[in-house]
């Protein structure tokens, strides 16, 4: 029998898995509320584990919080690269703190290191992905990653850019289905130098 957390739900009566720090059987009483609130029938059979599965769902989605973001950012050791590197289309999936509503976009991440000091080219996803895992709004989402990045490694400069469609947008209100809200966030030489970043957001755009 496993005891970690396991994507398959959980059978009928059977305990959830331990979530440190979070609090599943107070958002579950939340969720029985909303659907409550909206006039459904709490116990009909496809409602019925509804509650915990939300509960799961949000452990999940912001267990970020619940996450050191600076041990991503460790140097590989024995190199020596000074020219800019990016990370483009990095998929990300955040909730909007203000509808609980997620937002799901791409972030691209470039820097130019200073004293050879460079990064796993997986930790700046898993850095992104820290960050996303939280009740955020987008910009700060954008500067978090972009200063963690700065603050870590010291690099010569930072940018991030993240394209994303908010569900809160798409779902309802002004209904712009499609509609992309573009950040970005500059550091150190991206800020100061509008040829390299000009270079970046070209190398950034040589998609599709
Ligand atoms: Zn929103």
């Amino acid at each position: 029998m496993s005891t970690g957390y396991s994507a398959t739900e959980p059978d009928e009566g059977k305990a959830v898995a331990a979530r440190p720090g979070v609090d599943l059987a107070k958002i579950a009483e939340g969720v029985r509320l909303i659907l409550e609130g909206i006039g459904e029938d709490t116990e009909r059979e496809g409602l019925r584990r509804t509650p915990d599965r939300v509960a799961e769902m949000y452990a999940e989605l912001t267990a970020g919080m619940r996450e050191d973001p600076t041990q991503h950012v460790s140097p590989l050791p024995g190199d020596k690269h000074d020219e800019m590197v990016i990370v483009r289309d990095i998929h990300v999936a955040s909730l909007c703190e203000h509808h609980l509503a997620p937002f799901v976009g791409r972030c691209h991440i470039a820097y130019i290191p200073k004293g050879g000091r460079i990064l796993g080219l997986s930790k700046l996803a898993r850095l992104a992905e820290t960050f996303a895992r939280r009740l955020q709004v987008q910009e700060r989402l954008t500067s978090e990653i972009a200063d963690t990045l700065y603050d870590g490694l010291k690099p010569v400069g930072v940018m991030v850019v993240i394209e994303a469609e908010h569900t809160c947008m798409s779902l309802r209100g002004v209904k712009k289905t499609g509609a992309l809200t573009i950040t970005s966030a500059l550091r150190g030489g991206f800020r100061t130098d509008s040829r390299t970043r000009a270079e970046a957001m070209s190398l950034i755009r040589g998609r599709e």
